[in-house]
């Protein structure tokens, strides 16, 4: 079954991506393994899926152990500072850095360790209030001196899109977080190549608005 879903979100990507003139491959899919026992993950991974995500460091430390070394695994929670040195060492790519607090904690840290820590910055472009991230207006002020952290490698953004039924209600957000990209990009001279946007419900919306990365679990795995 697994297997199944996972052929149809690969397919479902593409016709996405060729709506809009672009290449299925220059997306990647973060199958969202949080809730979801390793038996499971393993099934995903048997299916060929190879990049999985995880909300809560405590939970993804024993599943990361017992998935192939090779599975490569993405933090997408809101990250706790008592939790940067184990999230540093089991995920590759940070997606929630949501305040410049964490990222100079991460950057520190990261430090400590002599790595650099590849991250997005989340940002909260639709404005609602229960939401992790920057505003814009936030991420104008703070993105300069971010770039300049040694141990931290800012690869774009990431974003929520407010709940809702109807997928074309998150089209502004994508569209919104896209835009912001590019006049930071083209103010900062970095590129911010990455848009982490688009789950189970409006991931063909966020892929026709630009996402690089998508963030799929109950599509996949089955409901929670
Ligand atoms: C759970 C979660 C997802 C996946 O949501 P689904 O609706 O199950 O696809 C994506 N992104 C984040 C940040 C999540 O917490």
């Amino acid at each position: 079954m697994i297997s199944e879903n996972l052929k149809k979100i690969r397919s479902r990507m593409e016709s996405a991506a060729h709506r809009v003139g672009r290449q299925f491959s220059d997306i990647r899919l973060v199958a969202v393994s949080k809730t979801y026992p390793p038996a499971v993950i393993l099934d995903a991974w048997d299916a060929g899926q190879r990049v999985f995500g995880e909300n809560r460091v405590q939970d993804a430390l024993p599943k990361i152990q017992e998935l192939p070394a090779e599975a490569e695994w993405h933090f997408i929670g809101h990250l706790q500072s008592n939790k940067i040195r184990k999230a540093l060492s089991a995920f590759r790519l940070i997606h929630g850095v949501d305040n410049p607090e964490l990222a100079h904690q991460i950057n520190r840290i990261a430090g400590e360790m002599g790595l650099t820590a590849q991250v997005l910055l989340e940002t909260n472009v639709s404005g609602e209030a229960s939401k992790f991230g920057f505003s814009p207006e936030a991420l104008r002020r703070s993105l300069e001196t971010l770039l300049l952290l040694p141990h931290l490698h800012i690869n774009g953004l990431m974003t929520m899109a407010p709940y809702s039924d109807d997928p074309e209600s998150a089209r502004p957000v994508f569209s919104a977080l896209r835009i912001l990209r590019d006049e930071l990009a083209a103010k900062s001279g970095n590129a911010l190549s990455e848009l982490s946007m688009g789950m189970s419900g409006d991931f063909e919306v966020a892929i026709e608005e630009g996402a690089t990365i998508v963030r799929i679990g109950s599509s996949i795995f089955g409901h929670r």
